[in-house]
């Protein structure tokens, strides 16, 4: 783990706020610190009103943007004094702090503060990073978690005891840097959520997060945890392509709209599968509470999707809060799969965010195992997930809803031939994922480009399907296209033939 902290690029920043944006891309274009909206930053700062005067001013992250790509203009600015005040209450639920906060936006077209505001007010220093750094949670995600984070972190990062994201965390956050900080003190570790850094410039604060990062990984080199375990990735075959068509259509059938699926069978990937204590250790729930939203608290392991939605719905019941609206609760299709012969699969809307579960996945993977090389892995009880599924749930659903006009294809699979009438930019518009065969394009986001010939045997036919996870349709302009055993297998199998 190394600073990317460029001073040339630093130089170049105009100002503080523009500076804050900069660091905080640092940190979000490093995977093994920030996965997909999971971390956020701030700055305090003066405020210049139009009058002249100034007020001191806390700017967050506000939510909707991902720090990798994070601008200036993605920062709420806060009055921070009033910011502050809000600590002092006792209770508030999120509702009540997101109205409490609305007085003191200092920019009216500003996005909503992250929910993690009040938790960057609660510390001093003007600069603020928060992560779900893998190393930190492969040492603390573990049955002797809170022993070992005062081994290894001291006074440099206190520990948090475990609170929802919002009030009660900032309190907790505020009350343990007030009692256990010291000279040394650079952080704070939230247990089973991620880890706190903070620094009055902003190079010293993205190191700091850097260095407790580090830190962590020291101490699992140290206890022989940083090796994963490997096992040779399966071959793709007739037989591995039909079970991922099928596979993709049960999934389907679950949730009520056609998935798209990302397969990951790497070496790292298939060691994990190959585990003895793989369903122990992949059913304890995700490192760090807001992965659940992409990948549910569990895998499904095999490819029975109607038990797990059984499953699902039955953890639903057991801890779905009673006053829940139920037109919010999550569908029961799981979102990843572990299959000894098919690999990882996850599923999604689109190939974009199948491919982002999947990596996310990728992740939890090397957490789960790094902690169970040097105890026992362990994640919050199913209630606490869950909590975390409905209240940064219903991406899919936006994704969703306004796709039935603007998208019409969303999670459609489409097979296209060199003479086909449609064009691949219109199908990718319209949302479909592509598997272009022998056609002068090369691989995008929600494109596969295979250089094969055009006659579709099977061999094109199984890489196709190991692409997204099936094919919908064949488009070409020949009128009926020969149709193997196996290409009219696969048709059948498609979500949209019900
Ligand atoms: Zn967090």
């Amino acid at each position: 783990m190394h600073s990317l902290w460029n001073d040339e690029a630093a130089s170049r920043c105009a100002d503080a706020l523009e500076l804050r944006a900069y660091t905080s891309r640092l940190l979000g274009n490093d995977p093994d610190l920030v996965m997909y909206g999971g971390g956020n930053t701030s700055l305090k700062a003066r405020w210049r009103r139009a009058d002249g005067s100034s007020v001191e001013c806390l700017y967050v992250k506000g939510s909707g943007s991902d720090l990798a790509h994070v601008t200036p203009a993605d920062f709420t600015p806060l009055e921070l004094e009033g910011t502050r005040r809000l600590l002092e209450q006792e209770h508030l639920d999120t509702d009540g702090m997101m109205a409490g906060l609305a007085p003191f936006k200092l920019r009216a077209d500003a996005p909503k503060p992250s929910i993690e505001t009040l938790l960057h007010a609660s510390v001093p220093a003007r600069h603020v990073e928060h992560t779900h750094a893998d190393s930190v949670l492969a040492v603390i995600n573990t049955s002797s978690g809170r022993q070992l984070a005062r081994t290894v972190f001291g006074d440099i990062a206190p520990l948090v005891p475990f609170r929802h994201s919002g009030f009660e965390l900032a309190k907790l956050c505020m009350a343990t840097f007030e009692r256990e900080r010291t000279e040394r003190t650079i952080g704070l570790i939230l247990e089973n959520h991620g880890v706190v850094a903070f620094g009055d410039d902003a190079r010293t604060s993205y190191e700091n997060m850097l260095a407790l990062a580090a830190r962590a990984e020291a101490f699992l080199q140290s206890r022989n945890a940083w090796h994963l375990p490997t096992a040779p990735t399966p071959p793709k075959t007739r037989a591995s392509a039909i079970a991922l068509a099928r596979l993709r259509r049960d999934l389907s059938a679950v949730a009520g709209w056609p998935m798209v699926l990302a397969n990951d069978r790497a070496p790292e990937v298939m060691g994990f599968i190959a585990r003895a204590d793989l369903p122990d250790l992949a059913g304890q729930g995700p490192p760090t509470p807001q992965h659940a939203v992409f990948t549910k608290r569990v895998p499904l392991f095999g490819r029975d999707a109607g038990s797990y939605a059984l499953e699902y719905r039955a953890y639903l019941e057991a801890h779905a809060p009673a006053d829940q609206d139920p037109a919010g609760l999550p569908d029961s299709a799981a979102r990843i799969v572990l299959d000894p012969e098919l690999g990882l699969a996850a599923a999604s809307v689109d190939a974009r965010h199948a491919q982002m579960t999947a990596r996310m996945y990728r992740h939890d993977i090397r957490i789960a195992s790094r902690a169970a090389s040097h105890d026992r892995y362990v994640s919050l009880p199913p209630a606490d997930i869950l909590l975390a599924e409905l209240h940064y749930g219903g991406f899919e659903r936006g994704l969703r809803a306004p796709a039935r006009d603007t998208r019409p294809r969303l999670g459609q699979i489409a097979l296209v031939l060199p003479d086909s009438a449609h064009a691949i930019d219109d199908l990718l518009a319209e949302g479909s994922a592509v598997v272009a065969i022998g056609v002068d394009t090369t691989d995008r986001e929600n494109l596969v480009a295979l250089a094969a010939d055009a006659t579709l045997d099977d061999e094109t036919l199984v890489e196709a399907v190991h692409a997204f996870g099936g094919i919908d349709e064949v488009l070409t302009r020949r009128p009926e296209p020969s149709r193997s055993p196996l290409l009219q297998e696969l048709l059948s199998l498609s979500p949209l033939r019900r």
